[in-house]
């Protein structure tokens, strides 16, 4: 499907309430048409239709180039809500929605027949969220529908940060996008399935595994996480993600990338190197990008995926990147840049 024109709502601080309200109001409109939108959460843009409604849900997929065998998450602006989507609320998966929703943590239950079967690819399980973002909950509850919404990107492709992304992305393909500047968390949402006797982790975010842990007790972790020899349990899980056109390399020794650079710049290529505010100095190459400060990881999540996107504008051929220590939120940095490698590890 094509658009001629794909609206670009600004809500922005220029305008009053009232015209917030209103660009936010047509949004949802199109939502309860069947059609697809963009719009901001705290983790990254997402691209929204009626989780209940399968004809509309299929337009994401298309939108996005996504396979069809890659559930998406349903968004919720309250609790109230999950009573049209699951079977049942195991304790743990009330403990933990108490504790960080509205927020960066998506919780996997058994799903009643009314989902849409596409938002499930099929599976008898469901993921769900609520957002930690004011545009994204007034547009949830004037649509009045759960909303099914992966990341707002061509599949493939950094996720969207900000509405520019996600023009560049999908104009064209959907009806419209509401612009809500730059997001916060700037990666994912964590995935937990909670269906599960013991809840299982299939993608590190927004929320650790730390600060899970401390409210509900020792969890499982998808074995594909720490092997890459394993199959994910998550069939999103399995896919190449996030990676810049250019060819992109991890370097776990800081100290090879300007020989790394030396070589590739000899064999005529343009460099790239993906680094940070403690190290940016120390490297010569076309193209160098520093995605926040380590003293402070989310700083760095914040701004991984503008930094990706930047080589790609800047037609960066080969990109070096250094790595960051596998705790905390590191996990889930550690985790999208392994992707956007696609098991190019130095
Ligand atoms: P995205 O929408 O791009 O943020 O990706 C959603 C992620 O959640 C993918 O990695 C999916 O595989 C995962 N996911 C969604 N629903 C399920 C489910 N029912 N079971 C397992 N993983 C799921
Ligand atoms: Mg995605």
């Amino acid at each position: 499907m094509s658009y001629k024109q794909t609206f670009f709502w600004s809500v922005d601080n220029f305008l009053n309430k009232d015209q917030h309200s209103e660009c936010i109001r047509e949004a949802a409109m199109w939502i309860t048409k069947g059609e697809v939108v963009a719009f901001p959460t705290e983790t990254v843009y997402g691209l929204g239709a009626n989780a209940l409604d399968e004809t509309a849900v299929k337009k994401i997929f298309e939108a996005k180039g996504r396979p069809s065998d890659n559930p998406l998450i349903v968004h919720i602006a309250s609790v109230s809500q999950l009573d049209q989507l699951v079977t049942a609320i195991p304790s743990v998966a009330k403990q933990l929605m108490d504790q960080f929703w509205p927020g960066p943590l998506t919780i996997i239950l058994n799903k009643k027949e009314s989902v849409a079967k596409s938002v499930t690819a099929g599976l008898d399980t469901v993921a769900i969220r609520i957002p930690d973002h004011p545009i994204a909950i007034e547009l949830l509850k004037l649509a009045d529908v759960p909303v099914a919404a992966p990341s707002a990107n061509l599949s493939g492709k950094p996720s969207p940060t900000s509405g520019k992304h996600v023009y560049h992305d999908l104009k064209g393909r959907i009806v419209g996008i509401l612009d809500g500047g730059q997001t916060g968390v700037g990666l994912e949402s964590t995935v937990l399935d909670c269906s599960k006797e013991i809840p299982v982790l299939y993608r590190p975010g927004g929320v650790t595994i730390e600060e899970i842990e401390a409210v509900i007790g020792k969890i499982k972790v998808d074995p594909s996480l720490k092997s890459k020899d394993e199959v994910p349990l998550s069939p999103g899980m399995k896919y190449t993600h996030y990676a810049p056109d250019g060819t992109f390399v991890l370097v776990r020794d800081q100290k090879q990338i300007p020989v790394l650079l030396a070589k590739a710049k000899a064999e005529g290529k343009r460099t790239g190197v993906l680094t940070t505010k403690e190290n940016v100095d120390t490297y010569e190459a076309d193209v160098i990008v520093s995605c926040g400060s380590r003293a402070d990881l989310a700083s760095v999540a914040n701004q991984l995926y503008e930094s990706l996107r930047t080589f790609d504008e800047k037609k960066a051929e080969i990109i070096f990147s250094e790595t960051f220590p596998y705790e905390n939120l590191g996990i889930a940095i550690m985790n999208r840049l392994e992707k956007a490698a696609g098991g190019s590890i130095f």
